[in-house]
């Protein structure tokens, strides 16, 4: 219990304690990309320099300990999601691969031509194209849930799409623009109500709230590396062992297979099935490190002091006229984004980092809730565990600046 020592946890992440432009770095940029703490740089190394071989294949030591550490993971996944199964653990390259395989071999081979894709307006394109490639590829059709001036999924309007034609709901569970955190749970009740199942896009929830595949009830989960403070291009797929072995593989290769012969190949059972080709085996093993991190710190933790952070930026953020911050929903993440009358995104971008803030300035890969608020694009600070109070005071201050320069 308690508040984060988070003088102490800044000591963990080494790229902190270096001068940005010459200031005190203040990064609020987590939402795009965590930074990572020594542990997992270390176990990346130290696998490398250990015990590193290729895994599942080798009867020699190094390659059992590499498998042993990579297939290690499955069950630091299952507890940190509460997941019922290891077997229930993808491995991927991040989110987009994750989506893109419950698009492929799971939605795909069910939708007819008239049946309904449902996602909400305020989805990353990661959960968006995947959805268009085989929606377009069926016959099917991709229906949006409208977004609220406050940056809401529009419930009423989700009750009232979610019919006979929809076979499948995808949401975002932690929206990475607004920062709304979505009533994911009822969601899904709702849709298995309607026999409809869910994929949920955990790339903003893992990082910052306690997660729990069996209380949410959904489907899939998906997940990145980079974002739970382990490296890019890891990342995990959860999903029900029963929609699992039903599904074809997504891809084809070595180590999905139980035999392969010219006339036709037996797949292996999840999750190899959908691991094809040689992993990203010192990154997964990193990524685990990741997440243990988050435990150790405690998720409850972390939550309460991002949303201690963004109650104090939302009270400072207050103080500078013509800043308006888009996505106001009462139950929000450590994301803030706002435009500032005057002042292009991008050129606050590019000013708040002379003054050692990185933040990000762009359409944050949703483009059509880009133009239902009828922005190009947006400033936006994001926090993760790391941040402070003096962070946020050093955004204010350079949003003075800001203001000073353009008159
Ligand atoms: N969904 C959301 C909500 C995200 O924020 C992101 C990353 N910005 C993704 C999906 C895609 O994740 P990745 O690029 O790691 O695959």
């Amino acid at each position: 219990g308690g508040a984060l020592e988070v003088a102490r946890l800044r000591e963990d992440f080494p790229v902190l304690a270096r001068p940005m432009n010459g200031q005190r770095l203040a990064f609020l940029d987590s939402a795009a990309s965590a930074q990572k703490p020594q542990a997992v740089i270390d176990a990346e190394r130290r696998c490398y320099e250990e015990y590193y071989a290729n895994i599942h294949r080798g009867v020699y030591a190094l390659s059992q300990r590499s498998t042993q550490a990579y297939e290690g993971v499955r069950k630091t996944v299952q507890r940190f999601l509460n997941a019922p199964d290891e077997r229930e653990v993808v491995f991927t390259r991040g989110t987009t691969e994750g989506i893109n395989l419950v698009a492929q071999s799971f939605a795909r081979p069910r939708l007819q031509p008239g049946d309904e894709v449902l996602i909400t307006g305020m989805e990353h394109h990661s959960n968006i194209v995947p959805w268009q490639l085989v929606t377009e590829a069926t016959g099917a059709k991709l229906v949006v849930v409208p977004v609220t001036d406050r940056g809401e999924v529009d419930l009423d309007e989700y009750r009232r799409l979610l019919g006979p034609r929809t076979k499948m709901v995808a949401v975002v569970h932690v929206s990475n623009t607004l920062g709304t955190i979505n009533p994911v749970t009822d969601m899904t009740r709702l849709a298995h109500e309607a026999g409809v199942p869910v994929l949920v896009d955990g790339a903003q929830s893992a990082p910052h709230i306690p997660v729990d595949v069996q209380a949410m009830g959904c489907d899939f989960y998906a997940f990145s590396g980079h974002k739970t403070y382990g490296p890019s291009g890891a990342g995990v797929l959860w999903g029900r062992f029963e929609h699992l072995s039903a599904m074809p593989p997504y891809q084809g290769g070595g180590d999905m297979i139980r035999t392969v012969r010219f006339e036709g190949t037996e797949y292996a059972a999840p999750p190899q099935r959908f691991e094809a080709g040689t992993p990203n085996i010192a990154g997964t093993i990193a990524l685990g490190v990741g997440l243990e991190y988050i435990e150790s710190v405690g998720r409850e933790r972390i939550a309460a002091h991002e949303q201690e952070l963004l109650a104090y930026a939302d009270e400072r953020l207050a103080e500078i006229e013509g800043l308006r911050v888009i996505g106001t929903a009462p139950e929000k993440a450590g994301v803030i984004s706002f435009v500032l009358k005057g002042a292009h995104p991008h050129d606050i971008g590019t000013i708040l980092d002379m003054e050692g803030v990185a933040i990000r300035a762009g359409h944050h890969c949703t483009q059509p809730l880009m133009e239902r608020y009828g922005v190009a694009a947006t400033a936006r600070a994001s926090f993760g565990l790391y941040n402070d109070r003096d962070d946020v005071d050093a955004l204010v201050r350079a949003l003075h600046r800001v203001k000073e320069f353009f008159g």
